[in-house]
C-alpha cells in the first residue's frame, strides 16, 4: 500500500511537471473508484485551468487551481505514472490527465480503493475534515496529542494509526517510531508523559523522513516502472524482524497480532 513517504515522493516528482502548468484535458475511463468520480464537475472546474500547487495531507494529494482542488488517494494499489500520450497502455488505467505541453499522467489502480474527487475552494471535504494533523504540519505538536489522548485508554499504537488522530501513519512506521521512542505499543495513549509525546513525535518524523529520503534515490523507478512500488527499501529496526536481535539490546524482537495486524517490538527496550 502506498504510504505517506511514497505519496510525498510522488508529490515531489509531480511538482516540477505540473505546477503552474495548464491542465489541458481530463479523461476518465470509468465512473467510480472507491467513490463515484465527479467527472462532469472535474472537467468543468479544471479543464484549461492552471494547477497552482500540489499539497499533501496524510496520504491525500490535492492539485489546486483557483476554484478548488482535485483530491487524489491511491488506496491500496494506486499509482500515478507518466506516459507518452492520452492512450491507456495498461489495464486498470482509470483516468488520464494531459498537462501542457506534453505531460500525460495516468492514474492506475487495480484494486480501486483509491479516489479522485473535487474539493471546492474553502469548502472542505468530509474525507479531509475528519483527518488529524499531518505529522509534518505545524499543528502536530506534543501538546495537542497529549490533550487529545487525555480520554483515550486504548493502546498508543492504535492512536498513531488512527487517521482521525494523526494523518497517514501506517503499521510499519508506527512500529518503528514506537521502538525508536522506547514506548511499548500497548501502553495506553493517555499514559504517555509530555517528554514521551515529544520523543515520539520526533521519531515519527524521523522514520518518515528517512523513508522519503530513501525514496528520493528511487524516484525514477517509482515514477516510471510498471511494478508495484511497494515499500521503499528501508533500514528497519523492528518491523518484520521477529526473533532477530534487537539493534539496541540484542534480545529477540517480539511480535504480537491484533486484528490481523502484526506489531513488532522489543520487550526490553519498550517498557509498558
Ligand atoms: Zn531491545
Amino acid at each position: 500500500m502506498p504510504e505517506l513517504p511514497e505519496v510525498e515522493t510522488l508529490r515531489n516528482a509531480l511538482l516540477p511537471l505540473v505546477r503552474n502548468q495548464t491542465l489541458a484535458e481530463l479523461k476518465f475511463l470509468r465512473a467510480d473508484l472507491r467513490f463515484p468520480i465527479p467527472r462532469k464537475q472535474l472537467k468543468k472546474e479544471m479543464t484549461q485551468s492552471v494547477v497552482t500547487d500540489i499539497t499533501r495531507t496524510g496520504k491525500y494529494l490535492l492539485l489546486h487551481n483557483d476554484k478548488g482542488a482535485m483530491l487524489w488517494h491511491l488506496g491500496m494499489s494506486g499509482r500515478v505514472v507518466q506516459r507518452p500520450s492520452m492512450k491507456a497502455e495498461e489495464k486498470h488505467t482509470h483516468a488520464i490527465f494531459h498537462f501542457a505541453p506534453e505531460t500525460y499522467l495516468h492514474f492506475i489502480d487495480p484494486r480501486r480503493f483509491g479516489c479522485i474527487l473535487w474539493v471546492p475552494k474553502d469548502a472542505g471535504h468530509p474525507l479531509l475534515d475528519h483527518l488529524g494533523p499531518d505529522p509534518f504540519s505545524d499543528e502536530a505538536t506534543p501538546e495537542l496529542f497529549k490533550e487529545r489522548a487525555r480520554t483515550c485508554k486504548g493502546p498508543i499504537k492504535g492512536f498513531l494509526m488512527n487517521a482521525t488522530r494523526i494523518a497517514g501513519i501506517g503499521n510499519i512506521y508506527a512500529c518503528e517510531a514506537l521502538f525508536e521512542a522506547g514506548i511499548h505499543p500497548k501502553k495506553p495513549a493517555n499514559k504517555l508523559s509530555k517528554p514521551q509525546w515529544e520523543k515520539l513525535l520526533i521519531e515519527v518524523r524521523h522514520v518518515l523522513r528517512k523513508s522519503i529520503n530513501a525514496g528520493g534515490t528511487t524516484l525514477r523507478d517509482f515514477f516510471n516502472t510498471d511494478g508495484n512500488p511497494g515499500y521503499f527499501a528501508l533500514d528497519l529496526s523492528v518491523y518484520g524482524k521477529e526473533g532477530e536481535p534487537c539493534p539496541r539490546c540484542g534480545n529477540p524482537i517480539a511480535r504480537s497480532v491484533h486484528t490481523a495486524r502484526s506489531t513488532f517490538f522489543c520487550k526490553t527496550c519498550q517498557k509498558r
